[in-house]
């Protein structure tokens, strides 16, 4: 077996019930997903609409592709033929963009809502707050091809442990109060999309569902 389909192993042994891992295989050659897919791994995460395009072409049919950067309203179309799931919601107007692109083509996306609780000003995403105020607004339910199944989120890029966790607490925290809110009764919504290579144990602890793990399957990604 490979390294790569070594760490694939790795995870699979590692990773609690309940908790799947999006193999984040963005700037990496298609060989490197071959070897994954090889050793089981089926959701792969890349951030670049034009690579996952691509590369769906080269990889088998079942797998499943996770979209994790940020997403721009004029690549929605391109998109959303083969996305699974697209992580990264971060306003109203790529929502309805999302669910506009899925009608035309008669299908349903699934999409989680990002959610900004990051010390850092480059990172995208709606804080809690504006999360809320779109549960509230009624915007959502309109959609008849968009299913909201979660959010994600990310963490300050630190050592400092405990500012991790508190960053991973709150996003945790969102997504219950939105699942006894507004997404009660909606079977669906079950997804927290938490946790990097430095930081997806705690976010584990914290109430992960869904780790996103690049460079320590893949190794160092070069831009
Ligand atoms: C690149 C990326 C990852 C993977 O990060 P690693 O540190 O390489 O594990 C996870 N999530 C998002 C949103 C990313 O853009």
């Amino acid at each position: 077996m490979t390294e790569i389909g070594e760490k694939i192993v790795k995870y699979g042994g590692e990773l609690p019930q309940g908790v799947r891992l999006v193999a984040v295989s963005k700037f990496h050659p298609v060989e490197a997903l071959r070897e994954a897919y090889d050793a089981g791994q089926r959701i792969f995460g890349e951030s670049r609409v034009q690579e996952i395009e691509v590369k769906h072409r080269e990889m088998p049919a079942d797998v499943q592709w996770h979209f994790i950067g940020h997403l721009q309203t004029n690549k929605v179309r391109q998109l959303v033929p083969y996305v699974t799931l697209i992580h990264s919601i971060d306003s109203q107007r790529l929502l309805e963009c999302v669910d506009r692109e899925a009608r035309r083509i008669g299908r349903t996306v699934d999409v989680l809502l990002q959610l900004h609780v990051a010390q850092e000003a480059t990172k995208f995403g709606l804080t809690p707050e504006e999360c809320f105020a779109l549960a509230e607004s009624g915007a959502i339910e309109r959609l008849a091809n968009v299913r909201v199944c979660g959010v994600m989120g990310m963490a300050t890029n630190t050592d400092d442990e405990a500012a991790i966790r508190r960053e991973f607490r709150l996003i945790r925290h969102t997504f219950d109060e939105l699942r006894q809110g507004i997404f009660a009764g909606k079977p669906w919504f079950t997804e927290v999309s938490m946790g990097m290579s430095d930081d997806y144990r705690i976010a584990i602890e914290e109430g992960s569902t869904l780790v996103r793990i690049g460079t320590s399957i893949f190794g160092a990604r070069s831009y």
